[in-house]
């Protein structure tokens, strides 16, 4: 399991490299589709333990994790902001679970866990590391853009300066 903060940094970074936006609307969508598949474990794990569903399907990394929730969520985060972020956020956080330990991808069609086991630790760590340096670079390299620089602004006129 990849820790909910490193998909929210993953998202983030992705934007930051595909997106290269200025507004915050993708960075904020990337952040919330990010961490929207990880809500099964604080919605289904209740509703499971008391008994009021049960099976697969109400697992983590089913029916949160899987495509068909990928249109959910890309459609309720459009609302908010652009629609790219939101697949971004989604598909990072999907594509790093289907290499952490594998995903219902298919859900609820198929119950099959589609992916890999890397060293969760391992893939926390190094998707953390190259999330931070490609926010940090983002930042920097906006932040030395010549175009992103604001003319100072100065007052045409005394009683302008004076308000
Ligand atoms: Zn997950």
């Amino acid at each position: 399991m990849v820790a909910t903060g490193v998909h929210v940094l993953l998202g983030m970074a992705l934007v930051t490299v595909i997106g290269r936006s200025r507004r915050a609307e993708p960075y904020l969508v990337a952040a919330l589709a990010a961490a929207l598949p990880d809500i099964d474990t604080f919605v289904f794990r209740p509703l499971v333990e008391f008994g009021h569903v049960g099976g697969v399907l109400w697992s983590h990394r089913a029916l949160t994790h899987s495509l068909l929730a990928g249109i959910l969520v890309i459609a309720l985060c459009s609302a908010v902001g652009p629609w790219w972020a939101a697949a971004i956020g989604f598909g990072s956080h999907v594509a790093t679970d289907l290499l952490s330990g594998g995903v219902r991808l298919l859900a609820p069609v198929d119950t099959t866990v589609y992916g890999l086991s890397i060293d969760w630790l391992l893939l926390n760590a190094l998707t953390s590391i190259l999330a931070v340096t490609v926010i940090l670079g983002g930042l920097i390299g906006m932040k030395s853009d010549p175009r992103s620089r604001v003319a100072p602004h100065t007052p045409d006129s005394v009683v302008e300066w004076l308000r």
